[in-house]
């Protein structure tokens, strides 16, 4: 069923449900306080029937004829009739035939056109005995015949049918201005998730540019837009990081492959000598090759979210001394000098592989960038819940314009390329998606020229520790 008849469809069901409960209460209430009002009306009368015959009766000395009560009974639409305390008839209204009380409604009926209150024609006959009274004694009973349901008056009828009428036509102007806002309403409602569907399937179907344009203020609505934009968004950016990745994977391999092709080829038309130093250049390119296969197996990794972390508790500071002291032999032969100031010693639960892969790439990048005097210092501080390792070199720097994408993939700035340093633009990458793993961060400082600082901060406790 289409939203558009499914809403018409409840909306109006919700309309006429309304509209039967709220008459049905109404009517019921109306009905029963207007019986009340009548009935309460009806006692009055009688009672005020009562004393106006009362008092004839005492003014005529008990000495009442047919014709004195006749017209009154006839004006208040009733039958009137007196008997004394013996139960002797002194005067009644019309002609009473004995037991022909019908015949005389039906007279009265006839007179209808004449009566000031107009009688419904259906209920039954009733007579009500009062008695009348002089000097608190009971000198006579007045009998008053009226129909039983007189006291629903044929405007009180009109009232209740007007009543009745007026629901239906509510109910029907209801029911149709209901018809036409569910119909609106359903409009408002199915355009914009018609366009969010459109959009869908455009990105289904590969139109990864397809956004949803919607005109509604809806909140859910909104929201779900902003969702498949959002994950339209994503798989845009995923597609086009997908495309750039072939080409730099496809570019980065390219390099070295080159190289040991055209070497082994020299070799072969023995222009080159395969002797112990061009042997070594070969195995240095296919070094490279291997480190660009790592980096990017690692890089997979932490795209897939893949990193299997083997934490362990160990001294952050002594670990740090013992990847100096291997590092420092290979800063010395360069001229370069490598200390490390660790004030504190802190034990850290990390995977000290990871630890020891991203202190390594940070160390080789300082290296690849360090000029005349080069130094690199390591400082390790304790923070309040965790270390912070600083890592400063005084090497060429980055340019402010650099900065905002070293951690990016495959990102290597102008300089390092010419530089011919080797390297693949994904050690930085690697670097942050390890630190991140722990629950730390990385950042970087940097002025170009004057040198490096790398900064991570790694939490020592927390759900690290889990
Ligand atoms: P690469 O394999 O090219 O070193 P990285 O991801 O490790 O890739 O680094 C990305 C880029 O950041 C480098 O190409 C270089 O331009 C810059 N960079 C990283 N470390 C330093 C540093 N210590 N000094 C200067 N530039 C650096």
């Amino acid at each position: 069923m289409k939203l558009s008849q499914r809403l018409t469809l409840s909306l109006v069901l919700t309309i006429l449900f309304s509209i039967l409960i709220i008459s049905l209460i109404s009517n019921a209430m109306i009905n029963s306080r207007f019986d009340t009002y009548l009935i309460e009306e009806q006692e009055s009368r009688f009672e005020s029937i009562r004393n106006d015959i009362n008092a004839l009766l005492i003014e005529k000395n008990q000495d009442l004829t047919d014709d004195d009560i006749a017209n009154y009974a006839a004006r208040e639409g009733i039958y009137i009739e007196i008997r004394d305390s013996n139960n002797n008839m002194i005067c009644h209204s019309m002609e009473y035939p004995g037991g022909q009380r019908k015949g005389m409604m039906g007279h009265m009926r006839r007179h209808h056109g004449m009566m000031n209150r107009h009688f419904s024609n259906t209920g039954n006959y009733v007579e009500r005995t009062l008695p009348l009274m002089s000097n608190d004694q009971e000198i006579a009973t007045l009998i008053i015949g009226y129909i039983d349901n007189s006291h629903l008056t044929e405007s009180a009828l009109i009232f209740k049918d007007t009543l009745d009428k007026s629901f239906v036509l509510s109910g029907t102007i209801t029911i149709i201005l209901g018809f036409l806002g569910s119909i609106l309403l359903a409009r408002g409602l199915s355009k914009p998730l018609l366009n969010i569907a459109d959009t869908a399937n455009g990105i289904r179907s590969g139109d990864l540019r397809s956004r949803a344009k919607i005109k509604t203020k809806t909140k859910e609505i909104v929201q779900l837009s902003d969702s498949i934009n959002y994950l339209g968004e994503a798989l845009e950016r995923q597609e086009e990081l997908r495309r750039r990745y072939a080409s730099d994977i496809a570019h980065e391999l390219r390099t070295p492959l080159t190289t040991l092709k055209s070497h082994v080829e020299a070799m072969i038309d023995k222009v080159w000598k395969p002797d112990e130093k061009n042997l070594n250049i070969l195995l240095t390119e296919i070094h490279e090759l291997n480190k660009l296969v790592d980096d990017l197996k690692d890089t997979f990794r932490t795209l897939e979210g893949q990193l299997n972390m083997n934490k362990t508790q160990f001294n952050i500071s002594d670990e740090i001394d013992d990847i100096v002291s291997t590092f420092k032999p290979i800063f010395e032969r360069n001229g370069y000098a490598l200390e490390y100031l660790a004030k504190d010693s802190i034990e850290i639960i990390m995977d000290r592989d990871r630890l020891r892969q991203v202190i390594y790439n940070l160390l080789s990048n300082s290296i690849k960038y360090l000029g005349d005097d080069g130094k690199v210092s390591i400082t390790l501080d304790k923070l309040d819940s965790g270390v912070k390792l600083s890592i400063a070199d005084n090497g060429i720097g980055i340019a402010q314009e650099d900065l905002p994408f070293i951690f990016e993939r495959f990102y290597r700035s102008d300089v390092s390329r010419n530089k011919e340093t080797g390297g693949t633009g994904l050690g930085l990458s690697i670097s942050k998606a390890l630190i991140e793993a722990h629950q730390g961060s990385i950042s970087v400082d940097s002025v170009l020229g004057r040198g490096t600082k790398f900064i991570i901060i790694l939490p020592t406790s927390g759900s690290n520790y889990q």
